[in-house]
């Protein structure tokens, strides 16, 4: 009777666009009683857009120079903020510029050199780490962050020089589905690399207050770990190249079907809508047929 049943709840998955990668997989779910979403992407739409700019010092009132600067320290990044940073810049019709040097610093943002000047663009620490001092600008930061806003500070020949804010709206779906899965009995948390302010935020608008934030890219499948030692059955939600190996980890990785094929190839079930409801449907599916088995 279980094989039959597994694979009758199989194809009930398949037809609702929840693909699951082999029959275990679906029993294991059942056995969640955790779950970690990612942010980015996953609670959030991960179509980050420029919302401030501030400038700072003999910056003052240059915000499209600084724009300019910082769109062409982002060049050469992927990363959705850096997506978010060049169409500000091209949307103002900005020549963005060609730096000389650039390189990426995961998890804290990138270097470059634009015209002979050194750019730093990205995190606080990424500004200690280069002898920034940020100790005059942190309320204007913090005032941003709790907004729920990323803000990445602009740095240039190691002088603060302006923030930017970023904001990444939260889907639409994600407070009611993250509701219906506490309602359910699992305990649900957020992983970020983005700041403890910042994701507080977002965890307030959807209902978290387990928070893991400032995990570095490759952390994330540590803080899984750390979980499973705990004695937790964890399943793990994500969407970007950062997720994998969190979600090989995991008791049960999700992949979010809009996002990269690195996480659906990590993942044991692809959620083919974008949203939060595919992951209430998977526990769904998954304590119905084991209901059936027994
Ligand atoms: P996330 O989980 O939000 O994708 P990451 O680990 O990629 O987080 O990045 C953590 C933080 O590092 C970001 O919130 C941002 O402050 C900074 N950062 C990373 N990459 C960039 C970049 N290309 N430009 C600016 N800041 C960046
Ligand atoms: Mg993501």
């Amino acid at each position: 009777a279980t094989p039959t049943s597994i694979m009758v709840g199989t194809g009930k998955g398949a037809e609702n666009g929840i693909l699951i990668r082999g029959g275990e997989h679906l029993e294991r779910v059942h056995k969640l009683n955790t779950l970690v979403l990612d942010k980015t992407g996953t609670i959030t739409k991960g179509k980050p857009e420029l919302t401030d700019i501030i400038s700072l010092y003999e910056y003052q009132g240059q915000e499209n120079t600084l724009l300019t600067m910082a769109a062409g320290a982002e060049k050469g990044s992927e990363h959705p903020l850096a997506r978010a940073v060049i169409n500000a810049a091209l949307e103002r019709n900005l020549a963005i510029k060609e730096p000389e040097i650039f390189q990426a610093v995961p998890g804290h943002g990138v270097e470059a050199h634009i015209e002979g000047q050194k750019v730093l663009l990205g995190t606080k620490k990424l500004m200690l780490e280069h002898g920034v001092n940020v100790n005059k600008i942190t309320s204007d930061i913090e005032r941003l962050e709790s907004q729920g806003k990323t803000v990445v500070i602009l740095s240039i020949d190691e002088q603060p020089a302006g923030l930017l804010a970023i904001a990444d709206t939260v889907k639409e779906e994600s407070q009611a589905a993250i509701a219906a899965l506490q309602a359910m009995g699992l305990e649900v948390w957020m992983i970020t690399g983005d700041n403890q302010r910042t994701a507080h935020t977002i965890g307030q608008q959807v209902g978290i207050s387990n928070i893991l934030a400032e995990v570095l890219p490759e952390e994330k499948a540590s803080e899984i770990k750390k979980l499973q030692s705990q004695g937790r059955i964890v399943g793990m939600v994500g969407d970007g190249i950062n997720d994998a190996p969190a979600l090989v980890v995991a008791d049960v990785g999700f992949a979010i079907g809009t996002g990269t094929d690195v996480a659906m190839e990590a993942a044991d079930i692809t959620l083919m809508r974008g949203d939060l409801w595919g992951l209430v449907n998977s526990i769904k599916l998954s304590r119905a047929t084991i209901i059936n088995i027994k």
